[in-house]
């Protein structure tokens, strides 16, 4: 079958810079992230049942989900979030294994799929062949993420603080980028990263 590799990491790691990289060189990228974006943007898939399972106070004018509402609403109540993820969670999965099987049949030579909680939420490991880990230091992450979204550090170092520690993602890594250097160094990784799943891919039992 067409190797399936998972890419993941900490907020403003580099996932999506990776992922572009790996694009350019022909691999067929599912955005987990993305797809679960799409699926409460206005008359998305999972809008009809969360309007049932929430009220209609959740759902904003133009037919997306209120993020700002539910994220206050999940924020302190773990069995809310439960119910959310009992929506979004399987919508998300079978559009992601739709998505990868229209790539598969494009014939693209290897399949990432960006997960950006993957070592948090376990589901999706069974899936991947090979681990690939985005890393680069806290403050590194940090930075980044003030920089692109305007968040006060504290908000910042709150995420990090609830997702896993550094140290926990490189136990499950098979594969580490090291994503602290510039733009360009990025790109020699993710061409050595493309040879690598090339020649994983080769070394695979027919
Ligand atoms: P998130 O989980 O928050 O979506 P991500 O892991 O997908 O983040 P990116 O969006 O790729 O991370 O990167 C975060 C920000 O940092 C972006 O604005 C990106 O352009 C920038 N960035 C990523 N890698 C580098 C680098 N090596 N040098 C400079 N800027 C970088």
């Amino acid at each position: 079958h067409t190797p399936l590799i998972g890419l993941t990491g900490g907020i403003g790691s580099g996932k999506t810079a990776v992922s572009d990289l790996l694009a350019e060189l022909g691999a067929g990228i599912v955005d987990t992230d993305l797809i679960a974006h799409q699926i409460t943007a206005p008359h998305g898939a999972a809008i009809a049942l969360i309007e049932k399972q929430f009220g209609p106070d959740f759902i904003a004018a133009d037919g997306a989900l209120n993020r700002d509402k539910m994220r206050s609403l999940v924020f302190n109540k773990p069995e809310a979030r439960k119910s959310l993820e009992a929506i979004t969670h399987p919508l998300t999965r079978q559009e992601t294994v739709r998505q990868a099987l229209a790539l598969s049949k494009e014939g693209v030579p290897y399949l990432v799929f960006v997960v950006p909680l993957l070592i948090e939420s376990g589901s999706w490991i069974e899936l991947i062949d090979l681990l690939v880990l985005v890393d680069c230091p806290e403050e590194t992450q940090v930075q980044r993420v003030m920089q692109r979204s305007n968040l006060p550090r504290e908000e910042v170092e709150r995420i990090l603080a609830a997702q896993a520690s550094r140290e926990e993602r490189l136990k499950h890594a098979d594969i580490v980028i090291e994503n602290q250097g510039s733009l360009k160094d990025l790109e020699v990784e993710v061409q050595d990263l493309h040879q690598k799943i090339l020649q994983f891919q080769k070394d695979q039992p027919s």
